[in-house]
């Protein structure tokens, strides 16, 4: 064993974004982690990740804490809020900023569309990242500095886009990381070009989702990030952000989505409340845990 590996405890989160009521998805998710933790002898954190502000609502704060207990979950007190924290993604962007490897960028989604769409009409296939949306076809990214300065001063809405090509010259490449979702740990190959310029911080809220949850990892010590399969690509645009901002890399423990019977996963946008409705409607814990995946149930 590594010095490092015995004296450094273990430390995983379940990290909801409180825009909907948990389904049963998010008890499997955060039932998995709590049990690595156990496991490993160390500790499970609940973190709020709220920086949605147009859509994160109080009452699915107070939703998410009852329903973990509810569970039998604890976790230790104060709670991280991201909403909070802006601060600290604020310093973060600053640094990529001040090294040149982000840029800002005001094209509106139509703008975008219309820039793919007339490249595709010349017969150019247009690539998706691994998460399906269409690649940012490059818009602004090297607009000249008056252009920049001028549009500024103009106060239209723009985003921080993180120049790909230009981060992934900075650092040593390929990137791996390990991997525990198979129930042993595996060293897996990243690819963070596929993202290509991802966004840092939107128009409408001053981080996004890959640099808040990589600044608040490090923050929190996170050992092992505990999350869904579908967030397994992003680990690459994660790993990327790791490297430039200096923090460690975490493993990972991508499990299963939890499906309903036709196969589909559940989703909050779907209206898969799940869980709460089904303890408000009187099912006990078992009743629900048998309801999910091994080894909490048997679907
Ligand atoms: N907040 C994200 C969600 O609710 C999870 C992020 C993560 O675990 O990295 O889907």
């Amino acid at each position: 064993m590594k010095p490092m590996e015995a004296t450094q405890k273990f430390i995983t989160r379940f990290a909801p974004s409180p825009n909907g009521w948990l389904h049963l998805g998010h008890a499997y998710s955060a039932l998995t982690a709590a049990r690595a933790a156990q496991q490993a002898g160390g500790r499970f954190l609940l973190r709020i990740e709220d920086i949605d502000i147009g859509r994160a609502r109080p009452h699915f704060v107070e939703g998410i804490h009852q329903d973990l207990e509810w569970l039998g979950l604890e976790w230790p007190a104060p709670v991280m809020v991201q909403s909070t924290r802006f601060d600290a993604y604020q310093s973060a962007l600053d640094k990529l900023r001040d090294e040149g490897l982000v840029y800002p960028c005001w094209a509106t989604r139509r703008e975008i569309l219309a820039a793919i769409e007339d490249k595709t009409k010349r017969g150019e296939d247009w690539p998706r990242d691994p998460d399906g949306a269409p690649l940012y076809p490059g818009l602004y990214r090297h607009l000249p500095e008056t252009n920049r300065k001028k549009l500024m001063w103009e106060g239209g809405a723009f985003c921080w886009r993180l120049d790909m090509a230009k981060a992934l010259a900075l650092i040593d490449t390929p990137l791996t990381y390990t991997e525990h979702g198979a129930g042993h740990a595996e060293t897996l190959p990243l690819d963070p070009a596929a993202f290509g310029d991802v966004v840092l911080a939107r128009k409408d809220v001053p981080t996004s989702y890959h640099l808040a949850v990589v600044v608040d990892d490090a923050a929190q010590g996170v050992t092992q990030v505990t999350r869904g399969q579908d967030l397994k690509a992003a680990t690459a645009v994660h790993a990327v952000l790791q490297k430039l901002l200096d923090l460690p890399q975490p493993d990972y423990l991508h499990h299963a989505l939890v499906r309903d019977t036709s196969g589909r996963r559940l989703s909050k946008q779907a209206g898969d409340n799940g869980f709460r409705e089904l303890r408000q409607q009187g099912m006990r814990l078992e009743e629900v845990l048998a309801l999910l995946p091994p080894p909490f149930g048997d679907n």
